[in-house]
């Protein structure tokens, strides 16, 4: 034979195989349901599928389990025991109506109530699962008491990092399937659905080694965490210049990507779970960044007052004017309030990480150093002409907004904006600081259109036989934003949608 036509047989084998797609394997595994994704969502719809009597192969891409499950804290629920002992009034109804009303019922209403009506019930399956829980809080100070608190490990904070909140509930859930008959495929990415007839009837997936695994089953529930990770997928649906992606890793959106190959519609696949904003580099317990984003005055890059600078305790909210000026962003204050945040401490919170009435001893050592590397992110000068000037800004325009907000600080009344009086502090004091700010986002919150029983549709509506879609792979739970005012909404979704997923899985699975 010819090297010519040795060369077109290989050519011939590898566009067959190519074409053949899922059908070729090293390996061929069967199971009743298959999981892609072996985090808060997989991870929740694995222990229900073994609960209801299925054999489960869970296929996790990367070398240990959990993905952003390891960082969350809390979980919503409407109605729980724990609410109803401390006399906690929010009913089903009201967050059915909160959900619905702050997507301006662009939410998926159905698969809400079926969220919502859920939720209390996951909170005595955790549990029971051995999951406990420390308190309830709100989303934002002041907000609806729905977000509840998992009790962190003894030695939390962060000494050992999977002894974290919601990193428990990842081990107590990891434990179960592995004593109770479940696999757990490490470092073996799903790469591809399988599709017979019109039905999803497995998955092939790829293991360390390289080898291609093809794994048969009744039932998939794809539940990958999204696309924060994928450059080219943030470009066309998250056009933010410079989003930082906090506690994503591996996130290609690859579920998302199968799930639309395999024929599902798209929903939800702009909302980004928005943060409030920060700098690459720093965590959520920087002083140098709780200063900044403080509620006093920020300006975006022209040097003009662009928001309500309290928004920042519902962050969707910070996040999207952000957005909307493009990215970047500055927060400037003076001598007088850097010492007012050192001496007496902040005014708000953040998160569990640096409370209120903090004392930000570390601020001035973190901004200082900062400063020394002249790399932009953080500027300090005698006048605010001058500080114009090294933020590239027009000083008649920046100096402009910052009497105009003095102004409205004698006055104790912000007449633009109307924030409250507590937060207005004058920019008066030489020295004058100020720090560059850009998005930050906590994963992304769609791409796959589902229905109230979590099965993938189609964009008009009719279910793909075999195929569930769950956690933030889904769409539906939210309108064009993320959903603060019931704390702990993404988790609760994860969990709920894994269980429902597994519970219709088991139903399709028996007919
Ligand atoms: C710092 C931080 C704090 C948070 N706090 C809260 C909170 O308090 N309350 C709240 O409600 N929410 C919170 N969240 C959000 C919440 O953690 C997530 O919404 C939730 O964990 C998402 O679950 P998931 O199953 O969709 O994704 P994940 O839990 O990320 O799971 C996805 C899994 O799929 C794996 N994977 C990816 N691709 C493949 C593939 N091809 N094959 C196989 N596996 C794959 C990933 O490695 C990962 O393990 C927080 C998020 C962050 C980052």
């Amino acid at each position: 034979m010819s090297k010519k036509s040795i060369g077109s047989i290989i050519v011939l084998m590898l566009a067959i195989c190519i074409f053949a797609g899922s059908a070729y394997a090293d390996k061929t595994m069967n199971t009743d349901i298959a999981i892609v994704g072996g985090g808060t969502s997989g991870l929740a719809a694995a222990v229900q599928a073994i609960q209801g009597g299925a054999k489960v192969i869970v296929l996790e891409k990367q070398a240990k389990v959990g993905g952003t499950g390891n960082f969350c804290e809390g979980i919503f629920a409407a109605e729980s025991k724990m609410q109803k002992r401390q006399g906690i009034i929010v009913t089903k109804e009201f967050a059915f109506k909160t959900i619905m009303d702050y997507s301006h019922w662009l939410a998926n209403a159905r698969l809400v109530r079926a969220i919502v009506d859920k939720s209390p019930e996951t909170l005595d399956w955790l549990n029971d699962l051995g999951v406990q829980f420390e308190y309830i809080g709100p989303g934002g100070p002041g907000g609806a008491l729905t977000w509840h608190v998992i009790a962190p490990g003894p030695d939390y904070p962060h000494k050992d990092k999977t002894d974290f909140h919601c990193s428990r509930m990842i081990n107590v859930f990891n434990k179960y399937i592995l004593a109770n008959g479940g696999q757990i495929l490490l470092q073996t990415p799903g790469v591809d659905l399988i599709k017979e007839k019109g039905k999803v009837v497995g998955v092939v997936a790829k293991d360390k080694s390289g080898e291609t695994i093809r794994i048969n089953a009744k039932a998939v529930i794809v539940a990958t965490g999204g696309f924060a990770n994928n450059k080219e997928m943030m470009q066309k649906y998250a056009p933010y210049p410079d989003v930082i992606p906090v506690g994503q890793i591996g996130k290609d959106g690859d579920g998302i990507k199968m799930a639309w190959s395999a024929g599902a519609g798209e929903e939800g696949v702009r909302v980004m779970q928005a943060y409030r904003p920060g700098l690459r580099g720093f965590g959520p317990a920087d002083h140098m960044i709780g200063a900044a984003v403080q509620p006093y005055f920020w300006v975006d890059p022209r040097g003009v007052r662009f928001t309500d600078e309290s928004t920042v305790v519902l962050w969707p909210y910070s996040g999207n004017a952000l957005e909307k000026i493009g990215g970047t962003m500055y927060s400037i204050y003076d001598d007088a309030t850097r010492r007012f945040m050192v001496e007496k401490g902040i005014q708000l919170q953040l998160g569990e990480w640096i409370l209120q009435g903090t004392k930000l001893t570390k601020l001035d050592e973190t901004f200082n150093k900062e400063l020394a590397k002249k790399n932009g992110n953080v500027f300090k000068a005698n006048t605010i002409e001058d500080l114009a000037q090294q933020l590239g800004m027009n000083p008649s325009v920046l100096k402009a907004s910052v009497d105009e907000y003095n102004q409205m600080v004698s006055m104790r009344e912000d007449t633009m904006f109307f924030k409250k009086r507590e937060y207005l502090r004058p920019v008066a004091t030489p020295p004058f600081y100020a720090t560059k700010l850009n998005p930050r986002h906590l994963g992304t919150l769609g791409g796959v259109k589902i229905n109230e029983k979590t099965e993938a549709v189609t964009q008009k509506g009719d279910p793909i036989p075999g195929l569930y879609v769950v956690g933030t792979d889904a769409g539906g739970m939210y309108g064009d934003s993320y959903d603060l005012l019931l704390g702990g909404g993404t988790a609760a979704f994860a969990l709920n949608s894994g269980r429902i997923a597994a519970e219709n899985a088991i139903q399709y699975m028996k007919k």
